[in-house]
């Protein structure tokens, strides 16, 4: 590992590449590299972990089920009784056991216990047959033993989980099932790591933030909502900056101010070099910032390094800095690619690679070799189940309208080129279910 103060253009990894042509599973690792997981962590009712990354492992306090139980409708009764020979068996009802209401009476050879779903199994019980399986008359129940074995429909005790093993594992984001199965041990809070705060604003004289008329020349800022709603999804606490004027002062100004209160700070537009690319500058000064041109399409400038709160490097309170282009697709492309898995690593999460889905492209696509593209696309299965994509019509990143319209980018590997019409390819879908 390199030491803090070499970051990250001189980071041996970095060596191997031109800045300029970064392949963008090398800019993935090298950010990777950079990140430190968050140490803080805090406690929070479980109604308010969900997405909340895991401090440390669960570990069960009590069996789950915490008795043997039945899983069917139907009569308790011990198993041993089914080896005394085919045919049909008849046993006596000595009770009732219900959910939360055990059978606690005496249960005598050739007897057998009406039980629900989830009851304890009675004493000397380790049997269930379902009720449509017998035929009762008064107080007897009979049925056929031999479709039957010892030990059938019944629940053990600590099957789900066992006492004092790791229910769940630091790292993990926090799901509804683990909500409910952390519920199901007793436990009233969990230790979660501290939300990552994030800061973020767009830059460029030629931004007017909705409800604002829109002065000739003028376009509105969309990066900085949707930049919002992509943190929002992470569960970090977004701190939105506003919009700040192509000027040096005021992006000094409020690259210190997000240094002082983030632990991360994302910024759009200025980073290629036009002539009003002050953020470029700035972030020169400010911290120790590499600029890359990443081999990918869209999102090719991108500035990755650290600002400082004391205004040079190595003085005051270091955030992380990713300087995102300007267009909006390539926005939202270069969060997804490489701002995303640092987020989710600086989190304290462990990091679990985006599924891929082989797919076959219906349009033919043209692609060069030498950059990894995510074009937008619309996937789904025809009625033999294969998965079929095409992509949308503009690729322009800035036509955020084709984002909406996609359900899917199409990943084109570095190596790639152009591509025939029925080709495979592989799509990265923009929903999950949990
Ligand atoms: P830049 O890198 O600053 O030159 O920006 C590249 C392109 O993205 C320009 O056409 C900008 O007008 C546009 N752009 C920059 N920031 C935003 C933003 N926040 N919302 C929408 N478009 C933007
Ligand atoms: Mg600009």
């Amino acid at each position: 590992m390199t030491t803090p103060n070499t970051f990250p253009a001189s980071a041996a990894s970095l060596t191997q590449f031109d800045p300029q042509a970064l392949p963008v599973s090398a800019a993935q690792a090298i950010v990777l590299e950079w990140v430190t997981p968050l140490a803080q962590s805090e406690r929070v009712p479980l109604r308010d972990a969900l997405a909340r990354v895991l401090a440390a492992d669960v570990i069960s306090p009590i069996d789950v089920p915490a008795h043997d139980n039945s899983a069917m409708d139907g009569y308790a009764f011990d198993g041993a009784a089914l080896a005394q020979g085919a045919g049909a068996l008849t046993l006596t009802v000595a009770g009732k056991a219900f959910a939360g209401h055990p059978f606690t009476g005496e249960l005598a050879a050739g007897g057998c216990v009406r039980i629900m779903t989830g009851a304890p199994m009675p004493a000397g019980c380790d049997t269930v047959v379902p009720q449509e399986r017998v035929t009762t008359q008064d107080d007897t129940v009979t049925f056929p033993a031999d479709a039957l074995a010892s030990g059938a429909n019944r629940r053990r005790r600590g099957e789900d989980l066992a006492r004092g093993g790791v229910a769940l594992r630091a790292g993990r984001v926090l799901r509804a099932s683990d909500i409910g199965l952390m519920a199901s041990l007793g436990l009233v809070d969990v230790k979660v790591k501290r939300r990552l705060r994030v800061a973020y604003f767009s830059t460029g004289d030629e931004l007017r933030s909705p409800g604002q008329p829109l002065d000739a020349g003028c376009i509105y800022d969309s990066n900085r909502y949707t930049l919002g709603a992509m943190l929002r999804r992470l569960d970090v606490e977004p701190i939105d900056l506003g919009v700040v004027r192509d000027d040096p002062d005021a992006l000094a100004a409020t690259l210190l101010q997000a240094a002082e209160s983030a632990d991360v700070v994302l910024t759009s537009g200025g980073v290629s070099v036009g002539e009003a690319d002050f953020t470029r500058t700035q972030l020169q000064t400010l911290g120790d910032v590499t600029f890359w041109g990443l081999a990918m399409r869209p999102g090719r400038p991108l500035a990755f390094g650290r600002i400082w709160s004391g205004g040079r490097p190595g003085v005051g309170r270091a955030a992380l800095l990713f300087g995102l282009p300007g267009n909006p697709v390539a926005t939202m492309v270069s969060f997804y690619q490489i701002v995303r898995p640092a987020l989710i690593a600086m989190s304290g999460a462990t990091p679990q690679p985006v599924p891929l889905i082989p797919a076959r492209c219906d349009a033919p696509i043209r692609k060069r070799a030498g950059r990894t593209e995510f074009q937008r696309g619309v996937a789904g299965r025809d009625a033999q189940g294969q998965w079929h994509v095409t992509p949308t019509g503009s690729q322009s990143s800035g036509a955020l309208s084709t984002m909406s319209e996609a359900n899917c980018f199409i990943v084109l590997a570095h190596e790639a080129a152009d591509l025939d019409a029925g080709e495979s390819v592989d799509v990265m879908l923009f929903d999950g279910l949990v």
